[in-house]
């Protein structure tokens, strides 16, 4: 299985849940928040041949790391993915919007610049304004929207505009999301937990709880959790393809 947007440097124990995510046979992409922790969080993936470790910058972050920009830079041709990057309008955040958007508009220009990265986006209360600053940078590489709490019409500007989404935990109960996912092409879907900031059945959620994403989404989308399972495995290949073209 497949946990395509989690948070494996932040778990008390990652080189744990990286050895049980092998054990597992799951692929893992696992998220950064600042370009300094990038390179420690892909010590973690080391002799494991499922984890990817995406190049991140956190809009929460952005304000104050503004600084690490150069960073990012530099450690960019090192790999195929970033994230977590993004917009976050939600009030605590809006105050330091400005800033995101700088960070953000520098990230998506950069990976321009680089050719295109595979990118898991962070979009809360800033679908919008993610999509405006997507369309400006359309050399930034494939936008992966993780977590999408936008509308109807946001959800079906993101996928005229080529936009995949990473659906997790926080989708898969809510009526409005459940039907915000029946909506989104299978061929843009892939799994996510957001461990270590999910639960599960009660518990933090990790890589291995992507097995209970797929029955759920499978579920909510009236497929075998087969049929489903083919589909993730063949968008996975195709992310795949699209990383390293
Ligand atoms: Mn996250």
């Amino acid at each position: 299985m497949i946990d395509f947007h989690c948070h494996l440097d932040l778990y008390p124990n990652p080189a744990l849940i990286a050895r049980k995510s092998a054990d597992e046979e799951i692929y893992v992409l696992s998220v950064t928040t600042t370009p300094k922790a990038w390179q420690r969080s892909s010590a973690i993936a080391v002799g494991y041949t499922r984890i990817r470790t995406a190049l991140g910058f956190h809009p929460e972050l952005a304000h104050e790391r503004k600084n690490e920009l150069s960073l990012f830079r530099k450690l960019l041709p090192k790999t195929r993915y970033i994230g977590e990057i993004g917009l976050d309008g939600s009030p605590g955040q809006k105050a330091y919007f400005k800033d995101q958007l700088f960070v953000f508009s520098e990230i998506l220009n950069a990976s321009a610049n680089a050719g295109g990265r595979v990118m898991s986006i962070h979009s809360r209360q800033a679908v919008d304004q993610v999509l405006d600053e997507l369309s400006k940078n359309p050399g930034a590489g494939l936008p992966i929207l993780h977590w999408f709490t936008g509308n109807k019409t946001q959800l079906k500007r993101a996928i005229d505009m080529g936009c995949w989404f990473s659906v997790g935990p926080g989708m898969l109960f809510n009526a409005k999301s459940k039907k915000l996912v029946t909506e989104i092409p299978h061929n843009r879907i892939l799994p996510e937990t957001d461990g270590p900031f999910t639960t599960i059945r009660g518990k933090t959620a990790t890589p291995i709880d992507s097995w209970y994403v797929i029955e759920r989404l499978a579920f909510i989308c009236q497929k075998s959790v087969d049929t489903f399972v083919q589909q993730i495995k063949t968008n996975l290949i195709e992310i795949g393809e699209l990383a390293f073209r």
